[in-house]
């Protein structure tokens, strides 16, 4: 079905632009390219995917100073972020056995989806309490319904595909889940409609 909808939309708009004027023909060519892109972006997202499952018995875990890695990527959003938005990120130091390339995957579908729905606020926090790291992304955005909470986390799922501007594939948590479990951990939402959502992913520090 994610396939075969853009497929079917390209296909419709070729053959209607064959026999229109040469403005509708531009104007199907833009619909062409953007449901061109979008497959791309998802089978872009779908390779990472069966590549990081496939590699997950031998998954190449290097200690990691989680904070800086964080950090960073923290320092690097806030050189593009939209000027209605602020970033603040708390971190304690940190460091754990993890995929280096993951984690920053993970950590980028977070802070990509906050900067998306936040209103003003964005808080990136981490700590290591008892062995385990806790990572979160807060923002004050719209926030989920409770009964989407559970299924964000689903391949292909989202609340309304409009809302992410026609960008999003549904991919990015799920992503955010395989990479937390893959680490012997865990991704869960809590979010009250309005007010916005706090994600958060714990792993063993081991
Ligand atoms: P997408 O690529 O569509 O963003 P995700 O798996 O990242 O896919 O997210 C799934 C759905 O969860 C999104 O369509 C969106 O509706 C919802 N969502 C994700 N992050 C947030 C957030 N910070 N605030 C509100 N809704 C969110």
């Amino acid at each position: 079905h994610e396939l075969r909808t853009p497929t079917a939309v390209i296909l419709a708009e070729c053959q209607y632009a064959l026999g229109a004027e040469q403005a509708e023909q531009t104007a199907a060519l833009e619909v062409i390219q953007r449901q061109g892109k979008r497959m791309s972006r998802m089978t872009e997202e779908m390779l990472t995917l069966s590549r990081m499952e496939r590699g997950q018995t031998q998954l190449a875990r290097e200690g990691t100073d989680l904070t800086e890695l964080v950090e960073v990527i923290c320092e690097d959003q806030q050189e593009l972020l939209p000027e209605h938005l602020t970033l603040r990120w708390e971190l304690e130091p940190v460091t754990a056995e993890v995929h280096q390339d993951m984690m920053i995957r993970l950590v980028i579908n977070l802070l990509n989806n906050a900067v998306r729905y936040a209103k003003s606020e964005i808080l990136v926090t981490l700590t290591c309490q008892h062995g385990t790291v806790t990572l979160t992304v807060s923002d004050d955005g719209v926030g989920i319904e409770p009964e989407h909470q559970k299924r964000i986390f689903q391949r292909f799922y989202q609340v309304d595909a409009a809302r992410s501007g026609g960008e999003g594939t549904g991919l990015g948590l799920y992503m955010v889940r395989q990479i937390a479990r893959l680490h012997g951990g865990t991704a869960e939402v809590e979010s009250v409609p309005g007010q916005g959502s706090t994600f958060t992913v714990r792993i063993p520090a081991e």
